[in-house]
């Protein structure tokens, strides 16, 4: 087992950490019984990428023995936060929780080059989490993607290699507040937009509503809500977290909401972690559909495809309802619906982290590229549009032609849904 160098001495103060955290790391009991489900210990065989490693390391920083240096940073950012570790792991280490907490607390004292915190702020502060910004950037590559093949100069801009990896957009709609029940209301929900998904995913949200409502569901699109503070939570920003928590109960309050819907499973971990009241009320939204009423009604059309399904990290590991997509899918008459092998190890998307962690990413997504080839499937459904973004990209790059779509999506389709339309 390669060796931790804890040798070093403390390159520079250290923030005292509030206890919880040396609490939850303490929790561990060095069995291993984590470290083969850890996608970047069974890349790199070195203990150190390994969620018993890096605890070990976030302790010795957590206590002061050990510097939040270069080499300790490099183990931590490698985690893609998938946490496959904390759901096998016997003795309930949180260590979503610890890796989160650690992240934030040594963004403090980190270097950073005047670029990634441009970067950063631009991106994560002017750009994700504004609506309106959101809106003007999805326009402008929506126009982008519609010049392809049109202006040879578009081709070499940084804005053409964006759009070329995207989804085709949609136009953006102007979200009403509510979306009534098609006849009879059964009951009434919340829909959770998010902000990537609202930009790049409009299709996933517009199904979502097509099928609620057809199965007598009425939705409410609060205007307020912002972003679920999930890349921000990831990125060791707390306080960010915690302000979008604050917008996001006070656009949901006052509502008689039996759920808050979420359609990506990113956004829905990071719900997960609000106030009990507001978290156990969310679900995604093949959860949500599983229990729903109304399906006696509902006109599927056959669909005679393979599909296959990715299950998202967050699905599996936080949610753990994994299951619920396949029930979706499993009421298009004719649909053949099989998983994707090795759907235990993530995808190397992880919000940020295919854009920050490329080599790692790049050599995940290789591992699912060659499990979509072997599964023979048409059309490859998962819950996550981060997911969906990167496996397409890599397909596409693999010069693989093969749709990757929401499972939700796919079965409002067959329900009558038309984008364009409805
Ligand atoms: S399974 Fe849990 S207790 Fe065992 S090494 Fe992993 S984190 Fe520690
Ligand atoms: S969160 Fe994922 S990558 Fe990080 S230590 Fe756990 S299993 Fe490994």
């Amino acid at each position: 087992m390669p060796c931790l160098n804890m040798s070093d001495p403390p390159s520079h103060p250290q923030e005292k950490l509030p206890d919880p955290l040396v609490d939850v790391a303490a929790r561990c009991v060095s069995c291993g019984l984590c470290l083969p489900r850890c996608p970047t210990y069974r890349k790199t065989l070195n203990e150190a990428d390994s969620p018993r490693g890096r605890i070990v390391l976030m302790q010795g920083v957590l206590e002061q023995r050990i510097p939040a240096n270069e080499r300790f940073l490099a183990h931590i950012d490698l985690c893609l936060a998938c946490r496959a570790c904390e759901s096998v792991c016997p003795n309930n280490v949180e260590y979503g929780r610890l890796i989160n907490g650690v992240r934030g607390v040594v963004e403090k004292t980190r270097q950073r080059s005047l670029w990634q915190l441009m970067g950063r702020r631009v991106l994560m502060d002017g750009v994700a989490t504004k609506p309106a910004m959101l809106r003007l950037v999805g326009g402008v590559l929506r126009t982008c993607q519609a010049m392809l093949g049109q202006a040879g100069w578009l081709m070499r801009s940084p804005l053409a290699q964006i759009a070329t990896r995207l989804p085709r957009l949609r136009p953006q709609p102007i979200w009403k507040a509510i979306y009534p029940a098609a006849g009879k209301e059964r009951g009434e929900v919340g829909l959770f937009l998010g902000c990537v998904a609202r930009v790049l995913d409009v299709e996933t949200l517009t199904a979502s509503i097509f099928v609620l409502n057809r199965l007598g569901y009425t939705v409410h699109v609060p205007s307020r809500q912002g972003c679920c503070g999930a890349m921000h939570a990831g990125l060791g920003e707390p306080e960010k977290v915690s302000e979008f928590e604050e917008q996001n109960l006070r656009a949901f309050a006052g509502m008689n909401l039996e759920a808050v819907i979420s359609t990506a499973t990113g956004c829905g971990a990071a719900l997960k972690n609000y106030p009990q009241d507001f978290a156990g009320r969310v679900k995604d939204i093949s959860e949500f559909l599983g229990e729903a009423e109304g399906w006696e009604s509902a006109e599927i059309e056959p669909l005679a495809e393979k599909l296959v399904v990715h299950e998202p990290c967050l699905m599996r590991n936080v949610l753990h309802c994994q299951g619920k997509p396949y029930d979706l899918l499993h009421r298009i008459p004719g649909a053949e619906v099989v998983p994707l092998a090795g759907n235990d190890q993530c995808c190397g998307a992880a919000g940020t982290y295919f854009l920050t962690q490329p080599e790692m990413a790049a050599s995940l997504l290789a591992d699912k590229i060659e499990a979509v080839k072997a599964s023979g499937a048409q059309i490859l459904a998962t819950s996550n549009i981060g997911c969906a973004m990167h496996l397409a990209a890599g397909l596409k790059a693999s010069g693989i032609e093969l749709e990757v779509v929401h499972p939700i999506t796919l079965l409002a389709r067959q329900m009558g849904f038309q984008n364009d339309k409805n």
